[in-house]
Formats: structure tokens, C-alpha cells, sequence
């Protein structure tokens, strides 16, 4: 068999995903995309928020509650992000921003002359675009992977047949559920389980508590996002004070090409979340709402939020880590990782994971 008529199973659409699964049949494979979720796009994610969510002529608002916005530097995604932008599926948001603290190594968080991404008219957008020409099965949970006769099988959740046969394999998944996967599934290779686990082991995913505010008139607050630094003396875990409990702070309706209102989002910080991740919504609401209260001196008595949604993302940030290359391949048993957490994090380092990785298949790459 031809390497172009391969089939390829790419298990997870978020954006490394999809890129990958993009290149792959620009190159003339046969690729499905399994997807647990009812839409793409993973932790680039956009919340839509209405009475009647069946209506699409309801009223509604909506907030990006994953990735706030993304930046291009390596040449392959700046060529990639040009595409977007002319496709009208992103836009340049120019935040008018603020830092509360500074970052531990006392360097500003601001980084003055960045070019600012964002997905319009929400973040899901981009990732939305490239899925729009691939196969991708929604709602198909992954729930094991096997051998049969030398073809990869996928077992799918709620499904009694197996998805297949696949010539190869690609997880597209944050670390922790690349682990469980293999933990579920038979006949892998060792020298592939090694080779993720050690890689899956060192990149775990912290979690975020995102929450969602919905106002009915405009906040008196002079700034359209902020980084939010915890003070550095500061025990963490024990701290209640609000810059320790939020990462950031932004006017989500500040973005361009948004709905009109007045919606804003925050995120608590790893070690907030790490300490409150099985707490009751309602407390995590309080603590956080009252941290953003306190940070920006909202007046309570006069401005309460209408409607609210939380997010807990039990995967959310990679480390910023380098590695060469930032995938995994096994091209012995035709399997491969991509992900943000193998490539620097963030929205860029999964673009270029996931791309990478088709690229290192198409070239015959062996590791
Ligand atoms: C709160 C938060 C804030 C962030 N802020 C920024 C930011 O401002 N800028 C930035 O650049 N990056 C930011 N990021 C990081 C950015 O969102 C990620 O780097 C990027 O979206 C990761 O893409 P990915 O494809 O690697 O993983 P994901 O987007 O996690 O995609 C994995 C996909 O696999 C699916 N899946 C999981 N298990 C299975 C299974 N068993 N079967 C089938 N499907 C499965 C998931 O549903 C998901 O769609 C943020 C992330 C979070 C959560």
C-alpha cells in the first residue's frame, strides 16, 4: 500500500488534531477524526449561553472560557495564521491591558509590541475552519485501542462496533488522557507505552477554574484584560488574598466581532484551582467573583453579574518545555502523540505539534 492511501486514525479535534489530520489528507491520506465532545475545537473553546439552546434565533451570550487569544512567531503558523485571517476566522484584538503584580522572576507580563489573536466571532473559529473538509465523528469517546489482523481498532464508547481498520494512529490528547488511554488498551507496544509515559510523566496538565460573568451594563473598569501575579512571598495555598486566587481577568466583549454586551471571564490560578477543584460551584463562584470584585473595586452593591457560567478544565496549561521534536512517533507500530505539552504549550505550540507530526509521517520520519 502506497503511503498516500493510508488510513489514519487521529483520536481527539482539538487544534493539534486537526492540523494534523489537516496536512495528512492534503497529502492524500484517508483520516478520521474521533471527537468525545458534541463540537471541535477542545480547550479552544467558546461557551454559548441561552434559555432555549435549541433555538438559533434565542437570545444568547457567549465567552472564550479556554484559550483567551494566540500569538505567531514560527514561520509555518504565521502562514497558517495569514490563512485564517483572510478566511475572516480570526482578528487582531488590541486589549487595552493591565498587570496586577509582577511575574516571579520580576519580568512584566505584558510583553508591549505582541500581535494579539483571536478566533471571531469566538475563539472555537479557526479550529472549526480546518475541520470543515475532514471527516470528523463527534460525540465518540475513545475509550480503548487494539490490534486486529495488523489494523488498528478503536473501541468507542456506547458503540458495540469497533471503528476500523486503521493503518496508524495518532493521540491528540492532553497528557494525562494520552496515560489513560494506554492504560485501557492492549496489544501496544512497549517501546511505545515507554516513550509516551516517560513524555506523558514530565508534561502533566495543571487545571483552571474559568468562570463566566454575564452583566447587563458596562463595569467602570479603566482595562480590557489584566494578568493577575500572586504576590511572591506569598504561601499560596492559604493565601485568600484576590491576586493569589485569579491568573487573569479579561472583558471577553472586548474581543472583535462579538455579540454585544458586557461579558467577562476569569481564571483562578494553578494553585488556587489545585486547592478548590472539588468544591461546590457556588463557593468557587463566591471566592472568585469577590477576588474580582476586590481587584478591580467594583461597586456590589450596584453591579452584579445576571448570569454566570464555570469551567472546570482538568487539563488546561501545559508547561512552557521545549522538546525535540515535539511529538512522539513509533513508526514500527504506526502510532503517534501530538499536543501543546509536547510543544511549549499554548495554541501555537499545538498547531505546530500536530502539523509537525503529519509533516514526519509524510517524509517517512523513523524514531
Ligand atoms: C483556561 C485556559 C486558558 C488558556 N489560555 C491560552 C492563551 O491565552 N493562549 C494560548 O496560546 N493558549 C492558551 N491555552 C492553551 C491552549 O488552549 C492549548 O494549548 C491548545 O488549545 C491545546 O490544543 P490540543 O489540540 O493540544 O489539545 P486540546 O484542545 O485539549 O484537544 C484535545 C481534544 O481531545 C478530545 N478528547 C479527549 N479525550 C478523548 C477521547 N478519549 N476520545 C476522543 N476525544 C477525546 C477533547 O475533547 C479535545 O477536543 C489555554 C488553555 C486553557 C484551558
Amino acid at each position: 500500500m502506497s503511503r498516500q492511501q493510508l488510513r489514519i486514525a487521529v483520536i481527539g479535534a482539538g487544534l493539534s488534531g486537526l492540523a494534523c489530520a489537516y496536512r495528512l489528507q492534503q497529502a492524500g491520506y484517508a483520516v478520521t477524526v474521533f471527537e468525545k465532545s458534541r463540537g471541535v475545537g477542545g480547550r479552544m473553546s467558546t461557551r454559548r449561553v441561552s434559555d432555549e439552546p435549541d433555538n438559533e434565533a434565542a437570545d444568547y451570550w457567549q465567552c472564550d472560557h479556554g484559550a483567551q487569544y494566540f500569538t505567531a512567531r514560527d514561520p509555518e503558523f504565521v502562514r497558517q495564521t495569514n490563512q485564517w485571517l483572510a478566511a475572516g476566522v480570526i482578528s487582531v484584538w488590541s486589549p487595552t491591558l493591565h498587570s496586577f503584580g509582577v511575574k516571579p522572576d520580576g519580568q512584566s507580563t505584558q510583553s508591549a509590541g505582541v500581535t494579539r489573536f483571536v478566533g471571531v466571532p469566538g475563539m472555537t473559529a479557526p479550529v472549526r475552519h480546518l475541520a470543515s473538509d475532514l471527516s470528523v465523528r463527534l460525540q465518540s469517546r475513545v475509550i480503548a485501542v487494539s490490534k486486529q489482523a495488523q489494523h488498528w481498532m478503536l473501541t468507542i464508547e456506547d458503540d458495540s462496533a469497533l471503528a476500523g481498520p486503521f493503518d496508524q494512529m495518532v493521540f491528540a490528547l492532553p497528557a494525562q488522557q494520552v496515560n489513560d488511554l494506554l492504560a485501557a488498551s492492549a496489544e501496544v507496544p512497549a517501546a511505545f507505552v515507554n516513550a509516551a509515559r516517560q513524555s506523558t510523566q514530565q508534561h502533566p496538565l495543571s487545571p483552571c477554574w474559568a468562570l463566566m460573568l454575564d452583566y447587563k451594563e458596562k463595569l467602570p473598569v479603566s482595562f480590557d484584560a489584566a494578568f493577575v501575579n500572586a504576590p511572591a512571598d506569598a504561601p499560596i495555598l492559604r493565601d485568600h488574598t484576590a491576586s493569589a486566587q485569579l491568573s487573569w481577568i479579561a472583558r471577553d466583549s472586548s474581543k472583535p466581532g462579538r455579540p454585544a454586551g458586557e461579558i467577562w471571564v476569569l481564571h483562578a490560578s494553578t494553585a488556587w484551582t489545585h486547592a478548590h477543584l472539588e468544591d461546590e460551584q457556588q463557593q468557587v463562584f463566591h471566592s472568585m467573583l469577590g477576588a474580582f470584585n476586590s481587584l478591580t473595586g467594583v461597586d456590589t452593591e450596584r453591579y452584579h453579574p445576571r448570569s454566570w457560567r464555570l469551567h472546570r478544565w482538568r487539563y488546561a496549561q501545559a508547561l512552557q518545555t521545549n522538546n525535540t521534536p515535539g511529538f512522539i512517533w513509533h513508526a514500527g507500530s504506526g502510532l503517534g502523540v501530538c499536543g501543546d505539552w509536547l510543544n511549549k504549550g499554548r495554541v501555537e505550540g499545538a498547531w505546530l505539534s500536530g502539523y509537525q507530526l503529519a509533516q514526519a509521517l509524510i517524509s517517512g520520519y523513523r524514531y
